[in-house]
């Protein structure tokens, strides 16, 4: 089967000013660093890291919301990097975003009704009985009474905003929708309740999902495969099951020795020695040299410091890049 999107090589620097008053000079930030990735049709592919490692910048480069600096993107059968505005207008229509953010990301001017026709009007529909109709389909969808449409989006609670989010996302019907982050902002109570809804949703409208999450305990039950992000890379993607249960790179290791353990019996294994990382992130303006992620890892050997590790593929296709993992 074809994919319904790929990635190749895929990369996103920001130049950014650096050094003192009288010397400033520019350098690369180099926020997503030649990815490669593919998405199944129907599939929720988890893509999770720390905060910083570039996971939103490559979510937003997949659809296009923000350009390249090198690398394609083919969604659907089309080389989305350099279509014109317009050409690109029309493949957009396939691929919708739901933010992090549902206080920031919705028009506090804009009532519900016009918030989630909005994209309708602005890919050609008219303000008219069907367009009312669909918005009144989809807010019954995503669990709103129809009388939410003529309130604003202060008078809502975040995860009823988040749905309001997710219904702007989908008017559309597009085929692929990355979710950034979109329980991280809510109540832990009310989380499970916005994944549940995005589950449900995903096997009525039959949509697939790239699922943004700084947690790997988040992306665990929507997921079927699970990439693993580390300073503007990809280190690891695999099956979900294969991931949770046998993961390759140290650094996934350490992301799921600090999952919070729910069940009683689990909760004395805690992280252990080979397990735990230590230190911030390092920045993206100057990365490790090697393997990027060898100034944290309890494992590092000195070929870590000086080579990069390809990634090798494994049984049922595990990708993971450490020199630990056999080629
Ligand atoms: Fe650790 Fe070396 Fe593997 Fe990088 S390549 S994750 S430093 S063991």
């Amino acid at each position: 089967m074809m994919p319904l999107l790929e990635a190749n090589g895929l990369t996103k620097h920001y130049e950014v000013e650096t050094g003192g008053f009288f010397r400033r000079t520019k350098t690369a930030l180099r926020a997503v660093d030649g990815v490669d990735l593919t998405i199944e049709p129907g599939e929720t592919l988890g893509l999770v890291g720390e905060s910083g490692c570039g996971k939103s910048t490559l979510g937003r480069l997949l659809i296009r919301l923000v350009p390249a600096t090198a690398g394609r993107v083919i969604f659907d059968g089309t080389e989305i990097t350099e279509l014109s505005p317009k050409a690109l207008r029309a493949v957009r229509r396939g691929m919708q975003i739901v933010f992090q953010d549902p206080f920031g990301a919705l028009n506090p001017r804009m009532s519900v009704e016009e918030t989630v026709m909005e994209p309708l009007l602005i890919h050609g529909s008219r303000r008219n009985a069907a367009a009312r109709e669909a918005v009144a389909r989809m807010l019954e969808m995503v669990g709103l009474p129809n009388s939410a449409r003529y309130r604003f989006p202060h008078e809502f609670s975040g995860g009823q905003r988040q749905r309001i989010g997710i219904a702007r996302a989908l008017i559309l019907r597009p085929k692929l929708v990355v979710c950034d982050e979109p329980v991280s902002a809510l109540d832990v109570s009310v989380q499970a309740q916005i994944v549940n809804l995005l589950s449900d949703l995903q096997a009525e409208l039959g949509l697939t999902y790239l699922f943004i999450a700084h947690d790997l305990g988040v992306v665990k039950h929507i997921s079927t495969r699970v990439a693993v992000m580390y300073l503007g890379k990809i280190v690891e993607v695999a099956d979900k099951r294969s991931l949770y249960a046998r993961p390759l790179h140290p650094y996934t290791q350490a992301l799921l020795a600090s999952v919070p353990i729910t069940h009683p019996a689990q909760r004395k294994r805690g992280p252990t020695r080979e397990t735990r990382i230590t230190g911030d992130i390092p920045t993206a303006l100057a990365p490790p040299s090697g393997c990027r992620f060898h100034t944290r890892c309890p494992h590092v050997m000195p070929v870590c410091r000086t080579e990069e590790p390809a990634m090798r593929t494994g049984e049922d296709g595990h990708q993971a890049a450490c020199h630990l993992v056999p080629g």
